[in-house]
Formats: C-alpha cells, structure tokens, sequence
C-alpha cells in the first residue's frame, strides 16, 4: 500500500507558501509506516514547526495504470479526511537546497487517518470540511475549490505510478496551515460529521 500526496491544490493554500500555481498536480509519497496506528500523535524530535494540513482522501478500489480522466470515477468509491503533517522547517530546507521532502513529509505518523469512510456514489454537491484546533476553525475546505478534480489527480499520477487496490490519495490542503504544540488538540470534520480527534502528546 503506498500513500501519494498532492501538493498545492488549492489557489489560496498555494499563495499562503508564496508558491507558484502548478500547471499540472505535484505530488509526493508518504509510506505506509506514515499512519497514525496509535490513538494519540507524538511530537517528533527533529522539528520545532510541525504543521497540520487537512486534507480529503481518496481510497483505490483497483489496480489501475494510464487511466483515462472519463473512467478515473471507477477506480475509487469512498472518501475520508487525513492531516498530512509536515516538518515545515525540515521542507524550507529541503525547498532551499532542492532536495527531496521525504524527511518533512513521510516519517513515521505523519499521516493520521480517519477509519470513518463515506460512499462518493451519489454525492453531487461539493465536499466540504473543517479542521478545529482547540475547538477554534483554522482550515476550512470544498472540494470545488480544488485546482485538480479527484478524477484529474488518478489520471495524471496513474501515468506515473499503478495504482493498486488500498492505496490513499491525500488531495491537497485549503489555505490556513499553521504549527500545532504538545497539549494541542485537533478535530476534523467532514460534511458536517467529525471523522478525526485527537491530541498532540
Ligand atoms: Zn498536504
């Protein structure tokens, strides 16, 4: 199972980094060792700016490898949210000297996961969600405000990469990333539903 994260998917996420629009969906790994397997998160050592960034995530039904963008709707059928923490001190850099972001993005617990997961069948409105931390909104997000559609993300990155059953796609995050502390508490909803809690230990 791999984890492909899409990076600036969101105009105004984009202009908050002081990062140009992408022409075509960026994206990067985090492996499988990156869920939060535990009830709580654990602030790592090595960063002193770790950040939130809510996210809605895609779960691959099938194998799939140059999916046309007209069939990409039939390769996935339930969504949820994940946080894709990030080290952003580790990023900056990283961003600097051109490396590669593995160690701001893809270490252990990075990516915590909601276990609640919603059918898209039949979903016509736009996804909305929010993420409070201590009880206050700090991102709130709609899929319509997305750059690249779920069914552009499959195609793009299936040109790339086979996908296969139970991989994640994490779809950007909306504007108002920003650090969480020990103590912090985090709550993400999705349509109006809390799909995620939990404390930074
Ligand atoms: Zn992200």
């Amino acid at each position: 199972m791999k984890i492909i994260c899409i990076g600036r998917n969101y105009a105004e996420h984009a202009k908050e980094m002081n990062s140009p629009l992408p022409s075509s969906p960026i994206f990067f790994m985090k492996p499988e060792t990156s869920l939060l397997r535990t009830r709580d998160f654990f602030y790592p050592k090595f960063t002193n700016d770790l950040h939130y960034e809510c996210e809605i995530v895609l779960k691959i039904d099938k194998v799939g490898k140059n999916i046309q963008e007209k069939f990409a709707n039939t390769y996935y059928s339930s969504f949820t949210l994940g946080i894709d923490f990030t080290a952003r001190d580790l990023q900056k850099n990283c961003k600097e000297k051109g490396l590669p972001w593995e160690i701001a993005k893809s270490f252990d617990q990075s990516a915590p996961l909601s276990k609640k997961w919603f059918p898209i069948k039949g979903i016509q409105e736009n996804i909305d969600f929010d993420l409070k931390l201590n009880g206050e909104i700090v991102q709130e997000g709609s899929s319509k405000d997305m750059l690249f559609s779920f069914d552009q993300i499959i195609s793009y990155v299936s040109k790339y990469l086979t996908l296969k059953k139970g991989d994640l796609i994490f779809t950007g995050t909306p504007s108002g990333v920003g650090e969480v502390q020990i103590g912090d508490h985090l709550k993400a909803s999705l349509m109006g539903k809390e799909v995620l809690n939990f404390n930074i230990r």
